[in-house]
């Protein structure tokens, strides 16, 4: 199989290194790729936003399958355009990644799907904000109702700040404060048939503690010792097929990576957001569990077949990551740095270049993931952070409690 990726960052190396390990792939080209990415494909330039760009490479390249990585060639319909050329692709059409495209959109399908998730309004204006912000008192959650790569919502007491975001976004959602642990749960989908990864836990916020400014993600492990048994099942039942089956009767199955992240309140499960991709740097973690070859397994959502394929492997014990971002990440994050230490097996490739001199470069705002897999997850998370120790960026920075509190049995989910 000739498989061609999309993307750049962590979650396509982490997705390379799964497409490369699958015996069925003998070509893997990656674009544009990074060089963490160049180790196990060839790269190849374009314009991963440009559907007419995507699927005349994909036919040039003679691909079998395309992968199509971050969420913006999705909403810009790459998917619809590789599918046009005849060749399977692993990502939903423009219409169905609305689900992480429009905040709004998506609360528009859990209502009709009767998904458990926040209560919400849409505001544009200041009266419409301030009423939403009176009903829901605090804490405030406001969320840029369009993209934001992760970083469109805040979370705050400070009723000035909620105000603020929502003027500057224009067009927000505004709901209601979900309290609980956070669980990731990433669903492999034909449309209809659909399976469900190892749940994982992400790290939003960019400081120890849960504390500072949201991120893209500063870390993850999975899978998680404190979820309640039957919770897979239970958001399967409750949340994905509905949400899927009211995709198919709109006309516009979902088909791809279904995204599901939830808080685990008292009530019980709660959706707070869709994503129509993996997500980043989730995927470091289930990827490193998952046996089952992952070139098959994307086919055949992308073709349709998923209810024949076999069910999932695992391996045994856990994986952890840990971001390590550049100086100033999030608000305004420092670039151009030379790296050493990353050519590691492990070493996640996320906002990296190879400059002229040929040195490795900081190149975003996440620019590596230490990921290790252990016995366990205390084994799982020294090993990740031994990695992270051998980096040498300047002035970066990264979280130094990513799994502890799972460690160490800290979670409780409330009843
Ligand atoms: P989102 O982009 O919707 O995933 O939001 C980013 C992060 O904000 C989530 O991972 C949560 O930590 C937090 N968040 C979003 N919505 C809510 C909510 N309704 N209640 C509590 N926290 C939320």
């Amino acid at each position: 199989m000739r498989v061609l990726l999309v993307g750049g960052g962590g979650r396509e190396h982490a997705l390379a290194l799964g497409l490369a390990n699958d015996p069925a792939v003998d070509q893997l080209i990656a674009a544009p790729g990074n060089p963490g990415i160049a180790a196990v494909a060839e790269l190849r330039e374009v314009a991963a936003i440009d559907p007419a760009a995507v699927a005349a490479l994909a036919v040039e390249v003679q691909a079998d399958l395309v992968v199509i990585g971050p969420e913006a060639p999705l909403v810009a319909g790459v998917a619809d355009a590789v599918r046009a050329k005849g060749i399977p692709a692993f990502g939903p059409s423009a219409e169905a990644a609305r689900l992480e495209g429009s905040k709004t959109f998506a609360k528009e399908i859990m209502t009709a799907a009767g998904v458990p998730t926040a209560r919400a309004h849409t505001c544009t204006d200041p009266e419409s904000t301030a009423q939403a912000l009176d009903d829901f008192g605090p804490p405030y959650v406001v969320k840029n109702d369009g993209l934001a790569a992760g970083k469109g919502v805040v979370v705050t007491d400070d009723r000035t700040i909620a105000e603020e975001h929502a003027r500057e976004c224009g067009r927000v959602v505004i709901e209601e404060y979900l309290a609980g642990p956070e669980v990731s749960l990433f669903v492999v989908t034909d449309g209809e048939a659909a399976l469900p990864l190892l749940p994982a836990q992400d790290f939003k916020r960019v400081g120890d503690g849960d504390t500072g400014p949201n991120t893209g993600g500063m870390g993850a492990y999975a899978p998680l010792p404190w979820a309640p048994p039957g919770l897979v099942d239970d958001v399967m039942r409750d949340v994905v097929h509905p949400t899927l089956a009211e995709m198919r009767r709109r006309g516009t199955p979902f088909a791809g990576l279904l995204y599901v992240g939830l808080a685990l309140t008292a009530a019980g499960p709660r959706v707070i957001e869709f994503n129509a991709r993996f997500g980043d740097p989730e995927t470091q973690v289930v990827l490193a569990l998952l046996e089952t070859p992952l070139a098959g397994l994307l086919h055949a959502a992308a073709s349709g077949t998923l209810a024949a394929h076999p069910p999932l492997r695992w391996s045994e014990g856990a994986a952890v990551t840990v971001v390590v971002a550049a100086e100033g990440y999030p608000a305004a994050p420092r670039t151009g740095d030379e790296i050493v230490g990353a050519d590691r097996a492990g070493v996640i490739h996320a906002g990296t270049r190879r400059a002229d001199d040929g040195t490795l470069r900081s190149a975003g705002g996440r620019v590596l993931c230490g990921t290790a897999t252990g016995p366990d997850l205390a084994a799982a998370r020294d090993a990740a952070y031994a990695l992270v120790r051998g980096i040498e960026l300047a002035g970066s920075h990264h979280r130094t409690d990513i799994a502890a509190a799972a460690v160490e049995g800290r979670i409780a989910v409330p009843d």
